[in-house]
């Protein structure tokens, strides 16, 4: 099994940050150097030089301990654990939203629990970008807590297809189960209206963001027709603005709520600020910068692999 390995870039940011590295030309991808010498008895003492981050390479190569997940694969299927966690989930998004209604009615109040659950909506697009980012970029799967959704961005960027296949409990527990244990306390303590409106669409935006993500991943004669219109009109992010994150070079369009950020988080390089910011505190490099390293670079199915299944 293999995969062929796409066009490289250097990460922009990098570039700029290395000024011993020359700009690259996609046609010229191996630079050699030679040094000229006056004297005909010396000889040129520097060797030719291959750069080492000019090389293109090798397409990945898929081992048994590195295996592309099957259609029926379990670690797709949803168990009842899975389920049990989205249904707790629901009933933590479902009294906040029925608190935050039912204190708009005692107060006749709606202007504000409604703008609370608006705002609500247009941060939790934010929070799904910064929290994208940061797993995609750092750490990895010994990490506590999120070491398996570490895991499971990288491997979605070498099989993005699997989101497809992943049953909806499988796809949406692991959001489930952090937004019962932060907000499940925050709602029974907490009866304003408008920060239950607020809280209530900001958890659900976030935890149902997997499943924007998925559809996202949907070709659009096979999802269902209220959810092309809904990201045709800006509501759920798009499978353009999407698809742009999963080519080279690996560093934008994290936003997957509504992806009503990514425009301006890109255009102001809002998170290859903070990656330098972090590299120059910590000495940390972001997995973006290595973006022609193997776990980024998608595995292409050829049609016989695809038939075997
Ligand atoms: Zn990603
Ligand atoms: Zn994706």
């Amino acid at each position: 099994m293999y995969s062929l390995a796409q066009h490289k870039y250097i990460p922009r940011f990098h570039l700029q940050a290395c000024k011993n590295h020359p700009p690259h030309h996609p046609s010229s991808p191996v630079f050699c150097s030679t040094t000229t010498t006056t004297s005909r008895d010396k000889p040129n003492p520097k060797p030719l030089v291959i750069e080492p981050w000019l090389v293109p390479v090798p397409p990945t190569v898929v081992t048994a301990d590195n295996p592309r997940p099957m259609n029926n694969d379990p670690s797709l299927q949803s168990t009842w654990s899975h389920r049990a966690w989205v249904a707790a989930g629901c009933t933590t998004l479902l009294i906040s939203l029925g608190e935050s209604i039912k204190g708009a009615m005692d107060l006749n109040m709606w202007a504000e629990p409604i703008l609370a659950g608006w705002v609500g909506y247009i941060l939790a697009d934010l929070g799904s970008g910064v929290y994208h980012w940061a797993i995609d970029n750092y750490g990895d799967a010994s990490i506590p807590i999120v070491g398996t959704q570490i895991e499971a961005f990288q491997g979605h960027h070498k099989w993005p297809w699997t989101i497809t296949k992943r049953q909806f409990a499988n796809n949406l527990h692991a959001l489930a189960r952090a937004v019962t244990f932060t907000v499940l306390p925050i709602v029974l303590l907490c009866h304003d209206p408008i920060v239950e409106g607020f809280v209530g669409m900001c958890s659900g935006c976030i935890m149902f963001s997997q499943q924007f993500h998925a559809w996202s991943h949907g070709t659009k004669s096979r999802l269902p027709p209220l959810v092309v219109a809904l990201q045709e009109a800006g509501v759920l992010v798009s499978r353009s603005q999407h698809a742009a994150h999963h080519r080279p070079p690996y560093n934008n369009n994290y936003c997957i709520v509504s992806g009503v950020w990514n425009e301006f988080l890109d255009k102001h390089k809002v998170f290859e600020a903070l990656e330098m910011v972090l590299y120059f505190k910590t000495g940390v490099r972001p997995r973006s910068w290595s973006e022609t390293a193997s776990e980024w670079i998608e595995e292409i199915e050829t049609p016989s692999q695809i038939q075997a299944q």
